[in-house]
């Protein structure tokens, strides 16, 4: 990043659009990331954030499917995805309606040939459940749906094959396993097929076909290129490709070994060690059906995430009773899996999430 601000930008300004290549950067990241979820390097771009890019493909895929009136997800979905789904039918004249299934529902059931998209988050962010992506895929293709994956959670925390699982559309974030940073910018996918027959209603001039032409009106680039909107972010794209790069560095089926290792010796410390306190497991116990976290839910929940950040193991709270550790498998280790729960023993030992300044609840959980 450096280099970027004093060099490139520094000394050659605006001509790093050429020089530096700024300009094919966002594809560039992309084609890296396609090889973290099993896509090709054309199909991936790194552009806004996962909502507007959610808005994005999802505007596509309802064009794909004219005569089709339902988009189908789930209640316990991100609720970034609900509102921006909730927001896109009200734009569109509100002629289309929004199903969510529940937990336990049975999803061909909910999958009829009135709905056009499917919209899934593969690893739940609040319970780490991870779905069968090539066996949900299948099941919305034979009633004629089309597939949106969020991958918010999966992208760099567990092997995804886009391709073989015969996806239509993806989005993710670049801030969670993938290491962007804070606000990193996000990616989208949309299979090769599909790419020229729909288009995207944030028609800004990045995903134009001649963006430097300055036309009086709008023509789509070809293929993933106009999924784009407008200027993307060079100096959070770097840093982006930077987290990208040392991913990629390490064998993807070994990553894999290590996140179930760290997540299985979680649960089993937790049980030998915390079995007098009454938290509850909510992400399955197979590994198989799990991303790379471990969710447990408790009546004090808020409080016993704040002492513990407060020993340094930071985890997340999620409303109302969810304590979550993520592990992300590059660098977290073994050792760092066995404190954490020893810190865990000693916050409901000495029980030091009952003191008041662990109570006060913050903007960001
Ligand atoms: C974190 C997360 C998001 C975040 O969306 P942003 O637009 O990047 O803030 C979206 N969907 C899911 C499933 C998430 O877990």
């Amino acid at each position: 990043m450096a280099e970027v601000v004093e060099q490139e930008w520094g000394v050659d300004l605006i001509s790093s659009w050429n020089k530096h290549g700024w300009f094919t950067m966002a594809n560039r990241v992309g084609a890296k990331m396609a090889k973290l979820i099993g896509a090709k390097a054309h199909e991936v771009m790194v552009a806004d954030s996962t909502s507007v890019n959610l808005f994005k493909v999802v505007s596509a895929a309802l064009q794909l499917r004219p005569h089709r009136r339902i988009i189908v997800s789930e209640r316990a979905n991100f609720p970034t995805d609900l509102y921006m789904l909730e927001g896109l039918i009200r734009q569109l004249g509100s002629r289309h309606e929004l199903r969510l299934m529940d937990h336990d529902d049975d999803i061909s059931a909910s999958i009829t040939d009135a709905v056009a998209v499917v919209v899934l988050t593969h690893v739940s962010y609040r319970t780490g459940r991870m779905l069968d992506m090539a066996h949900c895929t299948q099941l919305a293709h034979q009633a004629g749906a089309l597939v949106v994956w969020d991958l918010a959670h999966s992208a760099g925390a567990v092997p995804v094959e886009l391709n073989e699982a015969g996806a239509d559309f993806a989005v993710g974030c670049g801030y969670k396993y993938l290491n962007g940073g804070p606000g990193a910018p996000a990616f989208l996918f949309v299979a090769e097929a599909l790419q020229d027959s729909c288009e995207q209603p944030l028609s800004g001039w990045f995903g134009h076909a001649q963006p430097f032409a300055f036309e009086h009106t709008y023509t789509p680039a070809s293929g993933i290129q106009r999924f784009q909107c407008g200027t993307p972010p060079i100096l959070s794209l770097v840093a982006l490709e930077v987290g990208v790069d040392l991913m990629l560095e390490a064998c993807q089926q070994e990553l894999r070994q290590k996140s179930v290792g760290l997540c299985d010796t979680f649960v089993a410390l937790v049980q030998q060690e915390c079995s007098s306190w009454a938290f509850q497991q909510v992400s399955p116990n197979s590994a198989s059906k799990r991303g790379s976290q471990v969710c447990l839910a408790h009546p004090e929940g808020y409080a016993i995430i704040q002492a513990l950040i407060a020993q340094g193991v930071v985890g997340d709270f999620r409303a109302p009773d969810i304590l979550r550790f993520g592990f992300a498998p590059l660098y977290i280790s073994y050792v760092d899996v066995w404190r954490a729960v020893q810190q865990l023993k000693a916050v409901m030992r000495e029980r030091l999430w009952d003191r008041e300044e662990y109570r006060q609840q913050s903007a960001v959980t």
